[in-house]
């Protein structure tokens, strides 16, 4: 058997994979190695990738545009807001496949292959005959259906259906993007999600917590809510994120390193990952010639995500209550500072207290009696 080694081997070249291999590029240049090996290449095809930030984070060459206006919608009305210091940023995923291999082959000594990865043995992997070896192996694998969280876990699911639609006729408001569009029926929720690129061009999502039929209500949505009926779907993007405050082990028996969803970086609250996945692959090779470190939420925000969770799993009608009381009373600005976890302990006090007279207080002490009980 022919073995081969590298410095690194990436298992995924999607978001976490890439990102993390521009940063070893960043600082190592073409000083040491990379190979990549995904079941299939390239990645990021069907995918839409957005982010809300005060700067572009440097995707300046990949923006396919950006909003400075945010519409909330339920079934009491419409609140549309300013974003403030911040735009909310769309890039599409094989734009964002293309700039990052460009930077790693360019700027480092990197491989992509082509294959179904199995199990991996100690730093060792066996693909085709051949056996790979490396100092670190990074692992972005994550099976939606074989992770079981720990029993005072709470654990839920968006199940996503994304259109790019085209309209005959003009249709969108080309500058408001439609950040929350709720809808429960008894206990099942789910919203939809409008991004405008321009009169007649728009992404339009359905994202549900319940097992439904993702179609039919994407379909109803476009013909009944936005009214059109003469549309062509240009593209399609569909998938599943996990959204749960379980703590997941960045280090596995083998020594692999779990990044991205795998490595719990998708915030419980929203399925968003972009940012933080760019923060932890800085700390990850911060700290590679010494202690391998990784992004950590601190205590407060773990609380808040399993609180959001909490009423989003066991009391939706209340989430839109809360959601309602958010988007009416505090700036787009706080909201995005509160979601990207960067308030000072006196803004995150006021933060709650905007909510008035809904207690966050109680639904912490029912969410505890439940994680005690489980
Ligand atoms: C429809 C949808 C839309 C989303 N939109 C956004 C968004 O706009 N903004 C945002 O921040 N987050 C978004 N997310 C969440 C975000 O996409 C993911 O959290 C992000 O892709 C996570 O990056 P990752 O590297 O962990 O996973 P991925 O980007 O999925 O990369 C994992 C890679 O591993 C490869 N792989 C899997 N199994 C194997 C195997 N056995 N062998 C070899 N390779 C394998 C896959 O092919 C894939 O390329 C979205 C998620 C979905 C489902």
């Amino acid at each position: 058997m022919e073995t081969k080694y590298y410095n690194f081997i990436i298992i995924g070249a999607g978001v976490s994979g890439l990102v993390l291999a521009s940063k070893l590029v960043d600082k190592y240049g073409k000083t040491k190695s990379i190979l990549f090996l995904d079941k299939q290449l390239p990645t990021l095809n069907n995918k839409n990738i957005c982010f809300w930030a005060k700067s572009d984070l440097g995707f300046n060459a990949i923006i396919n545009k950006k909003w400075n206006k945010i519409k909330y919608k339920d079934k009491n009305g419409e609140i549309n807001k300013d974003t403030g210091n911040y735009n909310y940023y769309h890039s599409k995923g094989k734009d964002l496949y293309k700039y990052f291999t460009k930077i790693i082959k360019d700027n480092g000594d990197a491989e992509f292959i082509e294959s179904n990865i199995g199990e991996i043995k100690k730093n060792e992997l066996i693909v085709d005959d051949t056996s790979y070896t490396a100092d670190y192996i990074f692992d972005s694998r994550f099976e939606t259906k074989k992770f079981s969280p720990g029993p005072k876990c709470f654990k839920t699911q968006q199940r996503i259906l994304g259109w790019t639609i085209e309209t005959e006729t003009d249709a969108f408001e080309e500058n408001t993007v439609t950040f929350l569009d709720m809808k429960l029926t008894n206990t099942e929720l789910e919203f939809f999600y409008l991004l405008p690129f321009n009169s007649k061009h728009a992404l339009v999502e359905c994202v549900q917590y319940y097992d439904g039929n993702l179609t039919e209500s994407l379909n109803n949505y476009i013909h009944n809510q936005l009214q059109i009926t003469n549309y062509k779907v240009l593209a399609k993007e569909q998938g599943i994120t996990t959204l749960t405050d379980c703590n997941f082990q960045r280090i596995d028996k083998n020594g692999v390193v779990k990044i991205g969803a795998a490595g719990g970086q998708v915030k419980p609250t929203t399925g968003y990952s972009l940012v933080r996945i760019i923060e932890d692959s800085k700390k990850i090779v911060e700290g590679l010639d010494s202690e391998i470190q990784f992004r950590r939420d601190n205590l407060f925000y773990r609380l808040c995500d399993s609180i959001f969770l909490y009423i989003m799993i066991y009391n939706p009608q209340q989430i839109l209550k809360l959601y309602r009381l958010m988007f009416s009373r505090i700036t787009i600005d706080r909201i995005f500072k509160f979601l990207d976890q960067q308030n000072s302990p006196i803004e995150n006090g006021l933060f709650l207290l905007t909510f008035y007279p809904y207690t966050i207080f109680l639904q912490l002490l029912r969410m505890i009696k439940i994680k005690l009980a489980s």
